[in-house]
């Protein structure tokens, strides 16, 4: 490895130009620009299978004493990093939220970095300021589709927030949850409020035994992170089951009521506009009316989902929505913006100031710094990358993005129900759907084996599809998720199933084809799979 000189000429030449014209880094980069789906495919080989054989290239513990040319350091990212990656662009790999991006964010990230804005105050960020506050109100406006003369009073106003900008979904549920309970802790006669006395203080002076939020199973692991951060606790997250995958407002509403009468106070209730694992969308107009009866706070966390709003073939699935006091979103996930742009929204543009801090040196009091109301400090311009994709794709092509991502799943759906091997556990609603493999016989057999029996067997097919899952990735060209899920149909114990998002536009039926097909073949040459279609035997006699 060539070592550099350690001298303030070699570190000023490192701060302003390329090592030399046609570096390994310059080479990088036009590999990138010129091609990136070919680039991926050349370099993300993942050869390397156990993470612990990949531990041992970053097992020093040391910082480097000296300086490293770009060049060789770009070589060593590409053999021991960018190779055992993850090629998130391969139109096989269909299990996760993270796909395939359009090309202009290659270009644009390098702006944005070269740029290096730093949204927290304006004195950093200038025209970036208005530009997050102009996104945050095309999203609200998406949302909660208020007139153009109310955003033009409240856009760009110093003592408002439409929402608020971060670095995911979760830091947004955590933002909502945090406005929601400073505003229910907030200030009163002899109490200076929870973001001022605390917690403790807040539940003497209100008199308060436990406050919990309220959601279904299927609520994100960030709700679990919000309560805990919050000082709620994580024993007050209360998870009601949901055997259809979405929220029963009758048992949401009972549920509140007794934990009420029981003197608790409820926090929030929190409905889930497309849940991670299954897509489903909870009844959100009803939630919402639930939310108002109890008199809690009502939160829609739409990370994934709330791209659906572009489409207006499918919005009516997310109808409520706009009933919402708060709701999170995530450009990352189905608006195709690189990693790091949640947003949560508001739907009244003063609850903002339940959180709102003041700092002397920056934040002043009436400056329209944007870090006076996020969790975040310190933070980039990602906003840049949400807004110039709302531009180039548009309304319409959005839209046309969803569409073809719902349709796509439904298609799946179907391609799995019509193969002898499969069986289709959750339809999707929207793009996300999970099935499972099981021999014909078996399945005939489930329909009317009695309890003990479907346990039984249920069992190993749970194990079979987790080696076929595992088998599969390790195999390399294709890649689904999985998940455990209580069903109905499966005697309500959770059962092992894959899950497929389709999120990558450039997957096509052939491939969804071929990721079946692999998958039947991995399961046949299983000796469960053969166990499985004898025991169906043993069992009928
Ligand atoms: C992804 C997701 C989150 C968390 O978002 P991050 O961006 O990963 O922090 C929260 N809720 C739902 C429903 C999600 O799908």
């Amino acid at each position: 490895m060539g070592e550099a000189q350690v001298s303030l000429k070699h570190l000023f030449r490192v701060f302003t130009k390329p090592e030399h014209k046609d570096s390994k880094l310059a080479q990088i980069e036009q590999h990138l620009s010129d091609n990136i789906l070919d680039f991926l495919s050349q370099h993300v080989v993942t050869k390397k299978t156990s993470l612990e054989e990949i531990e041992q290239d970053f097992s020093d513990a040391f910082v480097p004493e000296s300086p490293e040319f770009v060049s060789s350091h770009a070589e060593n990212l590409l053999d021991k990093l960018v190779a055992h990656s993850v090629n998130t662009y391969s139109p096989t790999f269909i299990g996760h939220m993270t796909s395939a991006l359009p090309y202009f964010h290659l270009p644009l990230a390098k702006l944005l970095v070269g740029l290096n804005q730093n949204l927290v105050k304006i004195e950093t960020s200038k025209a970036f300021t208005p530009l997050e506050r102009q996104v945050l109100g095309m999203m609200h406006n998406l949302v909660y589709g208020q007139e153009d003369s109310w955003y033009q009073q409240y856009l760009h106003s110093a003592r408002h927030a439409l929402g608020a900008f971060g670095s995911g979904g979760t830091v947004a549920n955590i933002t909502a949850l945090w406005v929601a309970r400073n505003k229910m802790l907030g200030a009163d006669k002899g109490f200076a409020g929870v973001a001022k006395s605390g917690l403790a203080a807040a539940y003497r002076h209100y008199d308060i035994n436990q406050m919990g939020v309220m959601c279904s199973r299927r609520g994100h692991y960030s709700l679990s992170k919000a309560v805990d951060v919050l000082g709620i606790g994580r024993d007050n997250l209360i998870t009601l089951p949901c055997p259809q995958q979405t929220l029963p407002p009758e048992q949401a509403l009972a549920e509140g009521k007794r934990y009420q009468e029981e003197g608790n106070k409820l926090l929030a209730l929190v409905g889930i506009g497309g849940t991670t694992e299954t897509g489903h969308v909870d009844p959100l107009d009803e939630l919402a009316d639930v939310a108002r009866e109890l008199g809690c706070w009502f939160h829609v966390d739409a990370a994934w989902g709330g791209a659906t709003l572009f489409s207006e073939t499918y919005r009516t699935r997310l109808k409520g929505i706009e009933r919402a006091d708060s709701v999170t979103i995530d450009a990352h996930k189905q608006m195709y913006v690189p990693m790091g742009a949640g947003m949560v929204l508001f739907k009244n543009p003063e609850d903002a100031n339940s959180v709102r801090h003041h700092a002397q040196y920056i934040l002043r009091q009436g400056s329209k710094d944007l870090g006076a109301t996020t969790l975040e400090g310190s933070r980039n311009g990602m906003a840049m990358m949400v807004y110039s994709s709302l531009h180039i794709f548009g309304r319409r092509g959005y839209e046309l993005l969803i569409d073809e991502s719902i349709k796509k799943a439904r298609k799946f759906a179907d391609m799995i129900e019509a193969h002898p091997d499969f069986e289709l556990v959750t339809a999707p609603t929207l793009s996300i759907l999970t099935y499972r493999v099981c021999p014909p016989v078996i399945q005939e057999k489930l329909k009317t084996a009695d309890e003990g029996e479907k346990n039984q067997i249920n069992h190993k097919i749970d194990v079979l599809v987790v080696n076929v899952q595992k088998l599969q990735r390790e195999a390399g060209k294709s890649f689904v998720s999985r998940t455990r899920l209580e069903n109905p149909d499966f005697n309500s114990r959770p059962i092992t199933v894959f899950r497929v998002v389709m999120a990558n536009p450039l997957t096509t039926e052939q491939d969804l084809k071929n990721i079946l097909a692999e998958q039947s073949k991995i399961a046949h040459a299983r000796h469960l799979w053969k166990e499985l279609e004898k025991s169906e035997s043993s069992l009928t006699t």
